[in-house]
């Protein structure tokens, strides 16, 4: 079924004095309405360019994109600059890790949440301002008409991180953005945002995209999952799913490198040995083969000469037989 985002063979290259680097690969996903998806991997992989080049932001003189992005059945690969304009901050929204890039220290942070509004709504100045203040409460900043006259500066971090969301959501957008938007927070705080965010969903009904490094957070607040590698997804499925029964040697490495509430807190986590590969040349056949400890089970040399090919709906691109990535992970990943 087409989604509310639909994501199809989605490819972007950049040109490099070094070469061309493919940052995304064939990429294809969906996202419906009032669902989050969540898009797990290590830096280098390909999530936040997907994110940029979704929201147009990419630079068109040294970035090729083919495929299609369909967002509520408009095509924004070909949508010129002007029509991105008018979806970016309204309908599309987004937030990243460092609101500070985000936010002008120049001006206060309830006139940089009221003019996004005013412009999209044309409505008065006073109107906005109100409806600035009312995303400031409902952000959970206290005192919010007070603190709307304040600047960025003299906000802790958490609470820019808020104001930076109450910005986001200011006109309701139909589909957000969240680029490691709780990375540099503490785990309270971080907690704290992402039930906000579930309890705006909640109220807007928006589809939300939420990108990370980190299983834990995913596991909170993601429906489906899709993990990717390299400039391409390895695996998808729901949340429930993939973190109970994962089907990727990449994934399973995630899964060991996160701390487990169950497990003696001592016990040291475990990432995962080697780097994600350069994508100016990327490794043949399956790029995950040179940091790969399973590919003698699937034999000959397939894992290098081959590339395994995700499918539709719950899957894993890997060569490895279905019975195996079943019994591996509970034999062996599992019990740790
Ligand atoms: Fe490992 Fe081979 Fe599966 Fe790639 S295809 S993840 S190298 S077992
Ligand atoms: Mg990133």
């Amino acid at each position: 079924p087409e989604g509310f985002l639909s994501v199809r063979d989605l490819s972007v290259r950049f040109a490099t004095e070094d070469g061309v680097v493919k940052a995304v690969d064939g990429l294809s996903f969906d996202v419906q309405r009032g669902r989050t998806l969540g898009i797990v991997g290590e830096s280098g992989s390909g999530k936040s360019v997907t994110n940029l080049t979704i929201l147009g932001l990419h630079n068109p003189r040294t970035t090729t994109v083919d495929g299609e992005i369909v967002f509520d059945g408009k095509e924004l690969v070909t949508a010129t600059e002007r029509e991105l304009e008018r979806l970016r901050g309204n309908r599309i929204a987004m937030i990243f890790q460092d609101p500070l890039t985000a936010m002008s220290p120049y001006y206060t942070v309830g006139r940089q949440i009221a003019e996004p509004f005013r412009k999209h709504t044309g409505c008065s100045k006073q109107e906005a301002w109100n409806r600035a203040v009312e995303m400031l409460g409902k952000v959970g900043i206290p005192n919010p008409a007070q603190r709307a006259k304040d600047y960025p500066h003299q906000f802790s971090g958490g609470m820019r991180q808020r104001a930076m969301i109450a910005m986001a959501l200011v006109c309701d957008p139909d589909l957000l953005i969240a680029d490691e938007p709780t990375t540099a927070l503490d785990v309270t705080v971080q907690a704290q945002i992402l039930d906000l965010l579930k309890d705006l969903q909640q109220e807007f009904g928006s589809a939300i995209v939420f990108i990370t490094h980190d299983l834990g957070v995913i596991a909170d607040i993601a429906d489906d999952i899709m993990v990717m590698y390299a400039g391409s997804a390895i695996e998808r499925g729901s949340t429930e799913e993939v973190l109970r029964a994962p089907r990727h040697p990449y994934t399973w490495g995630l899964l060991n490198s996160m701390p487990r509430l169950d497990s003696d807190l001592s016990a040291a986590l475990e990432p995962i040995p080697g780097t994600p590969p350069s994508l100016l040349g990327p490794p043949s056949g399956c790029r995950f083969h040179p940091r790969c400890t399973f590919q003698d089970r699937v034999g000959g040399n397939r894992c290098v000469t081959e590339r395994p090919l995700l499918g539709e709906d719950r899957s894993s691109a890997c060569h490895l037989t279905a019975e195996q990535k079943r019994t591996i992970f509970i034999e062996e990943i599992k019990p740790r």
